[in-house]
């Protein structure tokens, strides 16, 4: 075989990846065709690919890089541990040092009874080990009939069976169908589905589906809520205001458990250390991935109240993950929440970062193809329209005006995906401010270059 090395020719790269790897959420085919774009370095908010582009990465990897690339503090803890323990398991009544210094620490940073560590690999079987959870929970309880999670359409929880089942993309179920005993209602999606209402109403209006759902289920087969703070793959739908207060009436009144998943809002993303202390609510579990490690390894975390460890503590639960704790992420996570301490980049995003990428990004609503611009700490959005006043869709199918827009950020160095015809971004907490000038800049050229072709196409037309 070639010795494959980043000295390897671009076009041969392609080649040997097309022929060999299959890349998640992708038509194999049509990347085969045009050849991926190979990542070689990167450093701060940069990455560099094999011809030499410097691209600016505005969704931090994918929502986790967010003390930045190159922090050798993290290469030095993950170098030493495997030197010390490279790896042990937490099975059969042992522990080890890492597992221990994270668990703790994580109930420090986590309020209130949020107490309790189960340890994951990542979002998607966090998730999973959350509905375990949840319905042994109950079980234990002696109320075993309460098996219904429910959830939201156009969430994201993961692609596992556990995971793509608990979240409501549609293009994932249709591959293969859901597990049992999970229920969707629909998303506080406002720009796209308020229709005539106002924000508040219609987050109100969304929320009081869930009472709905559960009085049309039963509340006593429910287990659980799951949602994210802000939808984030979903397309960053910040919720109107009154949606989370509502959510956690209804969740209270009946008294099922409430799984807040921050796999992306967790550790800062949206100026608190979770997504659910900006919204006002408590969750009795929370989901952590992503942003844990900042990406450096693989690891996850349930973290439980009181309440439910109490009750599965007294039980033995048959469940884990030969990785649960592995020492080697642990220590890499925990010197991430070290930095993101020691850095205070939680107040970064709060009182600095956050308040100048909002003021520019508000600038980009002025485009003609900018219906809204909206941003909550680092993950903002913009809702691509050809009428701002009707907030109309596109006649083009749904993503097609995004998916070019996000072809002229490809050009132009720029990591800015889209979801449909939604742009969003989410950059590393430690992005200067001249860099996010950059980054804005180079949004707005984006979306000119875009402007421009899509009007060409004749696609600047509503539905
Ligand atoms: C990414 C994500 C997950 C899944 O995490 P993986 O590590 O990809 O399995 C779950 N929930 C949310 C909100 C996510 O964004």
């Amino acid at each position: 075989m070639t010795l494959i090395s980043t000295q390897t020719p671009t076009a041969e790269l392609q080649a040997l990846d097309a022929a060999h790897h299959m890349h998640p959420f992708t038509t194999g085919d049509a990347l085969a065709k045009r050849g991926a774009r190979v990542i070689t370095r990167a450093e701060g908010v940069w990455l560099t690919d094999s011809e030499g582009h410097r691209i600016i990465d505005g969704m931090s990897g994918l929502w986790c890089m967010n003390i930045g690339y190159g922090n050798q503090r993290l290469v030095d803890a993950a170098a030493k541990q495997m030197q010390e323990l490279p790896y042990y398991n937490t099975f059969f009544m042992t522990t080890h040092v890492p597992a221990i210094a994270l668990a703790n620490k994580l109930a420090e940073i986590a309020p209130g009874d949020l107490n309790h560590v189960f340890f994951a690999s990542s979002g998607s079987e966090a998730n999973d080990t959350n509905l375990r959870l949840v319905r042994a929970y109950w079980s234990a309880k002696g109320q075993p009939e309460r098996q219904v999670i429910i959830s939201r359409r156009n969430a994201y929880h993961g692609s596992t069976m556990a995971g793509m089942s608990l979240g409501g993309m549609s293009g994932m179920h249709e591959q293969g169908g859901i597990i049992p005993g999970i229920h969707h209602i629909d998303q506080p999606h406002w720009w796209a589905e308020g229709g005539d209402m106002t924000p508040e109403e219609f987050g109100l209006a969304r929320a009081q589906d869930l009472e709905k759902a559960l009085l049309e289920i039963g509340p006593e087969k429910v287990a659980a809520f799951i949602g994210e703070p802000i939808q984030g793959a979903g397309g960053v739908i910040i919720p109107p205001a009154t949606y989370w207060p509502e959510i956690q009436r209804i969740v209270d009144k009946y008294g099922i458990l409430f799984i807040s998943d921050e796999v992306i809002c967790g550790f800062g993303r949206t100026g608190n250390w979770f997504g659910f202390q900006t919204m006002g609510t408590r969750p009795d579990i929370i989901t952590c991935a992503k942003g844990l490690s900042s990406g450096y390894v693989p690891i996850a975390a349930s973290i439980v109240n009181d309440k439910v460890a109490d009750v599965i503590n007294a039980i033995e639960f048959n469940h884990g993950y030969t990785y649960s704790g592995h020492p080697v992420a642990a220590a890499v996570a925990l010197e991430n929440l070290r930095i993101i301490e020691e850095q205070n980049l939680v107040g970064r995003v709060k009182d600095d970062i956050g308040p100048y990428l909002a003021a520019q990004w508000a600038t980009l609503a002025d485009h003609p193809m900018v219906g809204e611009a909206k941003i909550v700490g680092l993950m903002g959005s913009l809702a691509l329209t050809p009428n701002k006043a009707t907030r109309a869709p596109f006649k083009a199918d749904a993503g097609t005006v995004g998916y070019m827009t996000r072809e002229c950020c490809f050009g132009n160095d720029l990591v800015m995906r889209h979801v449909g015809d939604r742009m969003i971004i989410a950059p590393p907490f430690v992005i200067s401010h001249a860099e996010v000038d950059e980054l804005i800049a180079r949004a707005r050229k984006s979306l000119d270059q875009a402007y421009e072709k899509v009007k060409a196409a004749g696609l600047f037309e509503a539905a």
